[in-house]
């Protein structure tokens, strides 16, 4: 049995709001990941055996390596389809925001999403939340939004309509929110629930192979370029930082998700507590930050680089020049050693 955790009034408002609802829309954050997409496909899945409309929108592009996730295929990209996307926001009765505690971390959907009286549900695990949905279900301690929707579900009433697609997804999150369970991953009940999504059919062995396991040759590549060329190990601050520009992208054919998990690779050495990556973007440099222990990755994120996350994992970004972004982080991670 899982503990009842999420609030039941919380739960009872969201299912009043979905009552009175036929057209809803389903968002997730910038720069998608495993468990935006995984929480946004598996509520989808979820709504629509309920007999909504459902439109799942997303503010810029995934990667490749979740192109088979059940229902990716049907998912509006913002960037490439604006007009769509606020055409169905106009119409939607709801509007269901996950992964994401800030409605900028939607992008350019924001201003839309902002202006409408649409009722609005955000179910989230990143902490301190803005205020900008009707019903906020926050709870920091969950490692992945994938996660708080199969709570959702459940406590709705439908685990037994839970079907194989929404495992799939609601597992591809859990997985990929904790490394594949290998951080943020000791709560006892989320083995419970993989061994509940195992009996819904996930196959996590296939799962991990999906996502971990599609590399292209580029890609890898690249990866080795990077952990010999472009990594720089800070040992007074037990800190490893990389630095990818616009022209090492392009030597490898970057493509959307090649650098994902990146960011990961020098926690892997012995000593280094924080993790940083940046990566040259067209108009930005855009920011990862993975530490070990109580070093703060959200705090470094939200006072320096206009970002935010978790305590171990966040990312930022910075409007000006590599070697810039690199000289303020210098300047200033001493402070965060304390
Ligand atoms: P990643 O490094 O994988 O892009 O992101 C790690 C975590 O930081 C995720 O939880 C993500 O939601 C959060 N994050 C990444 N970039 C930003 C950002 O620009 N702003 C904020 N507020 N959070 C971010
Ligand atoms: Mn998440």
């Amino acid at each position: 049995m899982l503990t009842k955790i999420i609030d039941e009034g919380l739960i009872q408002k969201a299912k009043h709001i979905l009552g009175n609802a036929d057209k809803v829309a389903v968002i997730g954050h910038l720069g998608p990941d495993g468990d935006a997409l995984g929480a946004c496909l598996a509520m989808t899945d979820y709504l629509v055996q309920r007999g909504k409309k459902v439109q799942v929108m997303l503010p810029d592009e995934f990667p490749a390596f979740l192109n088979w996730l059940p229902g990716a295929n049907k998912t509006l990209i913002y960037t490439q389809q604006p007009e769509a996307c606020e055409t169905f926001l106009k119409k939607a009765d709801a509007i269901f925001l996950l992964d994401l505690n800030q409605l900028n971390r939607i992008g350019g959907l924001a201003e839309t999403v902002g202006a409408l009286k649409t009722p609005k549900v955000l179910i989230d695990h990143h902490p301190n939340p803005d205020k900008f949905a009707d019903v906020t279900i926050s709870y920091p301690q969950f490692a992945s939004t994938s996660e708080m929707v199969f709570r959702f579900i459940c406590r709705s009433g439908y685990f037994d309509e839970m079907t194989k697609d929404c495992a799939i997804c609601v597992y591809t999150g859990m997985m990929t929110d904790t490394g594949a369970f290998t951080y943020n991953s000791n709560n006892e009940e989320m083995y419970y629930i993989i061994s509940q999504l195992i009996h819904k059919g996930v196959d996590k062995d296939w799962v991990y192979n999906k996502v971990f396991n599609t590399y292209s040759v580029d890609r890898m590549r690249l990866m080795g370029f990077v952990l010999y060329n472009r990594m720089q190990i800070w040992d007074a601050y037990h800190t490893a930082i990389i630095t990818l520009t616009q022209e090492d992208l392009n030597e490898f054919d970057y493509q959307v998700g090649d650098t994902e998990g990146f960011v990961n690779l020098p926690l892997s050495i012995q000593g280094i507590v924080f993790s940083v990556f940046m990566r040259e973007d067209n108009d930005k440099i855009k920011l990862s930050f993975r530490s070990r222990g109580a070093f703060p990755c959200n705090k470094v994120a939200s006072n320096l680089f206009n970002g935010g996350g978790h305590l171990n994992a966040a990312g930022g970004e910075f409007y000006g020049k590599m070697d810039e972004a690199v000289k303020l982080l210098e300047e200033w991670l001493p402070d965060f050693m304390i």
